[in-house]
């Protein structure tokens, strides 16, 4: 610990200190880390929740910083956002994505998560393209999911780009529903293909009841416009027992599998679709 003088600086200025530190050294470290090879992707599986078997996969960005360890996504990508390096992350999981999707079985997505800047910055499309020229993926093979956050302000330029992505033949997922400024207008404003519940209210069937009628009534909605409801965060038994008994399409969370390299999953989806 250092000596602290009278005068100094205060233990809060010291840490606040670092921490502007520590992002000023991510931020600078982030524009040679993907071309160092320290950003990857790892998947997690999602499950049919009637059949059991895997029918999807989300890639989930790490970063894995040679000094600094692994850097969670939490930490990273809003700080890429903030500085647009988030465009070129975008790009290269989305290039990740398509080419490990080959390796899974066809009737398995590749789901990769588009930030609000990708959207509006204007270079999606013809990332998304390339991609899928690029590994000649099947484009229903790939899924790309947006946060509600996209929708707000004015949802026209957003639900443009959205559109044209639709016609490129992915297939669009609305991620972490139910949280910060959603609206359940989000449900209707676009033909989504799915509707992710966010694990927030899945944490909730541990305890009270709420989380479960929650669900019950997205689940209603989402219906109602033909997306799959998929519910995040499914850690325990239990909460899988509950989630089937509504009717929720695909389930994600621990309890399947943590996400992981894409060898290792591989390995659990030929473990669990071999059955
Ligand atoms: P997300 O899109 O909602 O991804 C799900 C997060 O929940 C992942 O965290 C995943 O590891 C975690 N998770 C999955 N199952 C469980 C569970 O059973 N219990 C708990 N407690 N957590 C679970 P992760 O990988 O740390 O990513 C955090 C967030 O960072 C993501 O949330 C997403 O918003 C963002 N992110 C990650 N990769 C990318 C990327 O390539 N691009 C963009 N734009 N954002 C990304
Ligand atoms: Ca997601
Ligand atoms: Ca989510
Ligand atoms: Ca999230």
């Amino acid at each position: 610990a250092k000596a602290r003088k009278k005068g100094s600086v205060s233990v809060y200025d010291q840490s606040l200190r670092e921490m502007v530190e520590r992002r000023l050294t991510l931020e600078n470290d982030l524009r040679d880390a993907i071309g160092k090879g320290e950003i990857t992707p790892h998947y997690q599986i999602q499950v049919d929740l009637v059949t059991g078997a895997v029918v999807g996969v989300e890639a989930l960005a790490r970063w894995h910083h040679a000094q600094l360890g692994p850097i969670p996504p939490d930490e990273f990508i809003p700080i890429a956002e903030a500085s647009g390096q988030i465009v070129d992350i975008g790009k290269h999981m989305i290039a990740c994505a398509c080419k490990d999707a080959l390796r899974l079985p066809p009737n398995v997505q590749v789901a990769v998560n588009l930030s609000v800047i990708q959207i509006m910055q204007g270079e999606i499309m013809e990332t998304t393209a390339d991609a899928l020229m690029a590994t000649r993926l099947p484009p229903d093979r790939l899924k790309l999911e947006v946060t509600e956050s996209v929708m707000m302000a004015d949802p026209k330029q957003p639900i443009a780009v959205l559109s044209e992505l639709r016609y490129l033949g992915v297939s669009l997922a609305l991620d972490d529903f139910g949280t910060g400024y959603s609206s359940l207008s989000y449900l209707t404003t676009f033909h989504w293909d799915e509707i992710k519940i966010d694990r927030a209210f899945v944490n909730d069937l541990d305890t009270d009841s709420i989380g479960l009628s929650v669900i019950e009534a997205v689940l209603v909605l989402a219906k109602k416009t033909g997306a799959k409801v998929v519910v995040e965060g499914v850690e325990t038994h239990k909460q899988l027992e509950l989630l089937q008994g509504t009717g929720c399409d695909i389930g994600q969370g621990y309890f399947f599998g943590k996400p992981v390299p894409i060898d290792m999953a591989c390995a659990q989806i030929r473990e669990i679709n071999k059955a």
